[in-house]
């Protein structure tokens, strides 16, 4: 039998929706277009604790602030700990040119960055792209010289991918020129820093730093003309292995309450700016999409779970760490779904080499259909939290967004709470409540992957030219990242 369904039109943020009204997604979908705390919460979260690298005391206020948060939205939230091996947070940086001209350097510390010995002066040095090739033509002048680095300017995201592509060779040849730290010219115009981490596994024995573009520029032309000293005073605070926690919370479904959708985004940012896009405005999304369940008493067939990762920055840690936690539970989980581009537009999702994702996941689309956010792409994603339940064969998904406004403002002081575009966000909301009941209510499971499955995927999806550069491939091939049991 067919209901007869009643369609109307909601006019929100001069956009229509239609839904059906009596209809779980609907409603999720019609009360995320209309009033609610999102961007109160996010306003606490970027304003009240702002920039908050995982290890820092600021990082612990937010995981006690999630908490919080869901306790006050009638959830039990679980607070569950995990490891990361090296601790890495900026203490202080300085510099300054002192001849031939002396004039202040704006710079930032690169994560994983060494510090220097206390205050050094020394020569600094022209090192074009920074290979081999260009030390070879400095000759003896690289050794204990500051090296600067020049960029060209970040414009889209294949531009920031070839920025973390570049760091394995960069270092390895500054180390074998002997170099005594490097400047990293900004890649982004008008005096803007950002937390650039260098190294992915956590050390670097170079101190190195991201350096304004136009004093990088002013370094460069002087160093064409003659000897430049630099005062230069980097101070990062490091150590061994520390603990952070995740912030979980759930719905029990009501018919297969052991099978899980989970949603998630990362709670820990970079520190120069307060993380909004990245990715305070997805952990608020987070916030408000359990709120909505639990507002509007929506319980669908399985569990739905929310999760705010910690230690993402620092190379996804939280959600490696939370695989590794629940691996006894991962045959049981029907989709991994992960926000982490800020507000732009949501266009699609990453299906993350599964093409059996497109049509399940148009399905629980369908009552948002008015957003078009239906423009999938089949590639595998690297770099945020869906990775570890990509490599132990969870069905996982990533928000496709525009890049504007995240790209701009990426781990930059300029990633604040003004910066987020409320309009498309109001529409994630709606689109990720639907997308969120349409997958945990499907009476048909997406199936896990077996690790031979997985493999191919990777090759398919050409992802081993990813992990090998992210230091990722060995453990994957020795079984120590991706989850099977
Ligand atoms: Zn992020």
């Amino acid at each position: 039998m067919r209901n007869i369904r009643l369609v109307c039109f909601v006019l929100a943020a001069g956009l229509a929706i239609a839904q059906t009204v009596d209809a779980p997604a609907g409603r999720l979908a019609a009360r995320a277009l209309g009033d609610t705390p999102i961007f109160d919460d996010l306003k606490e979260l970027c304003d009240g604790i702002g920039g908050r690298p995982t290890g820092s005391p600021a990082a612990q206020r937010a995981v006690e602030w999630g908490a919080a948060k869901f306790r006050s939205i009638g959830l039990e939230p679980s607070v569950e700990p995990f490891t990361i091996p090296t601790l890495w947070l900026p203490v202080s940086a300085e510099a300054a040119a002192v001849a031939p001209a002396q004039f202040p350097i704006r710079l930032a510390a690169a994560p994983y960055s060494a510090s220097t010995p206390g205050l050094i002066v020394a020569p600094l040095i022209d090192a074009g792209e920074g290979g081999d090739a260009d030390y070879a033509a400095l000759g003896g002048r690289a050794r204990g010289a500051i090296a600067l680095i020049h960029s060209r300017e970040m414009k889209t995201f294949d531009d920031l991918f070839a920025e973390y592509l570049r760091n394995g060779s960069l270092v390895a040849a500054a180390t074998k020129a002997g170099v005594a730290a490097l400047f990293l010219e900004s890649t982004r115009p008008r005096g803007l820093l950002y937390r650039h981490p260098i190294s992915l596994d956590g050390s670097l024995a170079l101190p190195a730093a991201v350096v304004s573009r136009e004093h990088a520029e002013r370094l460069a032309r002087l160093a064409a003309r003659g000897e430049v000293r630099v005062r230069l005073n980097l101070q990062n605070k490091t150590g061994g292995e520390y603990e952070s926690q995740n912030v979980v919370a759930e719905i029990r479904g009501r018919e297969k309450p052991n099978e899980v959708v989970l949603v998630g985004a990362h709670l820990d940012s970079w520190d120069l700016g307060t993380g909004a896009e990245d990715n305070g405005v997805n952990v608020a999304l987070i916030l408000d999409l359990a709120r909505a369940f639990k507002q509007l008493g929506i319980v669908p067939r399985r569990t739905v779970r929310f999760a705010l990762f910690t230690g993402e920055e620092q190379g996804m840690w939280g959600s490696r760490r939370y695989v590794e936690r629940h691996r006894a539970e991962l045959d049981n989980f029907a989709a991994e779904i992960t926000f982490d581009t800020g507000s732009g537009r949501l266009l699609g999702f990453y299906l993350n080499g599964r093409e059996d994702l497109r049509a399940p996941v148009n399905a629980a689309l369908q009552p948002v259909a008015s957003f078009g956010a239906t423009d999938h792409a089949i590639d595998a994603i690297d770099g945020t939290d869906n990775f570890d339940f990509l490599l132990s064969g969870v069905p996982n998904l990533v928000g496709i967004q525009d890049p504007i406004p995240y790209l701009p403002d990426y781990h930059a002081e300029s990633d604040t709470f003004d910066r987020v575009n409320q309009r498309e966000e109001k529409i994630t909301d709606a689109v990720a409540a639907a997308l969120l009941w349409g997958l945990a209510e499907n009476p048909k499971r997406l199936p896990r992957q077996t690790r031979s499955e997985v493999q191919k995927l990777i090759t398919d999806t050409r992802l081993d030219e990813q992990m090998k550069p992210f230091g990722q491939w060995d453990d994957w091939q020795s079984g120590k990242r991706g989850v099977f049991q």
